[in-house]
């Protein structure tokens, strides 16, 4: 690799760990772990982080926020009469400044469960050292 076009490499890769070491808590947790989206589930009440919206049509706007505060929506919609679309995708609104790493900088899923496990790294440790911690038995996997 060209040397400058490494050194362009390194920078947005240190742009991606300084944006990961900085990113709030909340960020860390569903970039590195999931998103904490409302379950719907028959004959309970419909959770407060689900908003349904008529549109033109007769179509159903069901919009979902995550409950981890990262501020992440997701929506979709129903066809004409409220019918369900199963061919229907969730569209993802969020706040680029806050969730979004650096262009370019390679932040992944992992790197960012990495983070999460670094900022948990202490209480889980002290979990397993725990006179009640047993130890889980370890299965070969492959062959
Ligand atoms: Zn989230």
């Amino acid at each position: 690799m060209p040397r400058q076009r490494l050194a362009l490499v390194r920078n947005q890769e240190q742009d991606g760990l300084a944006w990961l070491t900085a990113a709030d808590d909340a960020i860390i947790v569903c970039r590195g772990s999931h998103h904490d989206w409302p379950r719907i589930i028959p004959h309970v009440p419909i959770p407060r982080n689900v908003s349904v919206r008529p549109q033109r049509d007769g179509c159903v706007r069901m919009v979902e926020y995550c409950g981890g505060d990262c501020g992440t929506s997701r929506w979709k919609e129903t066809r004409p009469g409220g019918v369900w679309d199963r061919d229907a995708h969730y569209r993802y609104e969020y706040d680029a400044d806050r969730y979004r790493s650096p262009k370019d900088s390679g932040v992944s899923r992992g790197d960012a469960a990495q983070e999460l496990f670094r900022r948990n790294q202490e209480a889980l440790m002290a979990l397993a050292r725990r006179p009640s911690a047993v130890p889980v038995p370890v299965f070969q996997t492959g062959g």
